[in-house]
């Protein structure tokens, strides 16, 4: 999939494939500028966001894998933010808290259902409670399994209610991660930092940031803050709390549209 970049010598549009470590190494057709184009995004926004975007388009069976791994990346997710957060709270130095990390995760890197494990220990570590909402129900695992493993054909409308199973596990644990998501971030700074300071002479470094569908989410504080407020739907104080697909749906009024930059090309 790819999504639109400016050259920084000649401001033309140059298309850029999304990279796994949404570090971009590219050169400019028309005048030859190199240049890199960092993506600060989280993996699972990018999945969740390509979802999105198929699923707009009429892929809806296409749509499902993305929205799966986005839920799988963003256990990941949470699990290194959890991990780093406590470390923070250590002597140990941010390098050697994720090189432990790491490590750790190696033994658990090739399969989800030892992933789900560990998410499941860091959030009753963190939160003090059991992970409730890991049923297979609630995850929608039975309808994946079938459109992942067994080919079914689903509708849209199976696909958006998934979609928004998805979109409201991940808002709700992103709420309560709160600020603790902050050295996740960190970490993904890092990595940038490190690639930057290899880069050549003459090589022109790009941040961007691109409107994902959690942005308002992770950039906002632990209850919702300024950003989230603005995108509240309108009503009185009253108003019920919002279902998930309530919450999908406002999420795609809000972003849907600031999506279609990630053009198929
Ligand atoms: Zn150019």
């Amino acid at each position: 999939m790819n999504f639109p970049t400016t050259c920084p010598g000649c401001a033309r549009e140059v298309p850029a494939e999304f990279a796994d470590s949404l570090i971009h190494e590219l050169t400019c057709p028309q005048c030859g500028t190199r240049y890199v184009v960092f993506v600060r995004k989280q993996k699972f926004e990018v999945l969740f966001d390509l979802g999105t975007k198929a699923l707009l388009e009429g892929y809806a069976r296409e749509a499902v894998a993305s929205f799966s791994a986005a839920l799988e990346r963003f256990f990941e997710f949470y699990v290194r933010a959890y991990a780093l957060e406590r470390a923070a709270d250590t002597a140990l130095g941010f390098e050697d808290a994720l090189a432990a990390l790491d490590g750790t995760w190696r033994h658990v890197a090739s399969q989800s259902e030892r992933q789900l494990g560990m998410f499941a220990l860091a959030y009753l570590l963190r939160e003090g409670k059991s992970p409730d909402f890991l049923t297979p129900g609630a995850l929608g695992t039975d309808f994946r399994n079938r459109v992942i493993h067994r080919g079914a054909l689903p509708r849209h409308e199976e696909v958006e209610a998934y979609a928004a199973r998805v979109f409201g596990l991940i808002d709700r644990l992103l709420t309560e991660l709160g600020p603790g998501a902050a050295q996740v971030e960190l970490a993904q700074e890092g990595a940038f930092a490190a690639h930057l300071a290899g880069l050549p002479e003459g090589v022109v470094a790009v941040f961007e940031e691109h409107p994902g569908m959690f942005r308002a989410r992770r950039f906002a504080g632990p209850d919702g803050g300024e950003t989230a407020t603005k995108t509240a739907p309108p009503g009185p104080a009253t108003t019920p709390p919002l279902n998930d697909a309530q919450r999908f749906a406002w999420a795609l009024a809000e972003r849907g549209a600031l999506l279609s930059p990630l053009k198929r090309r």
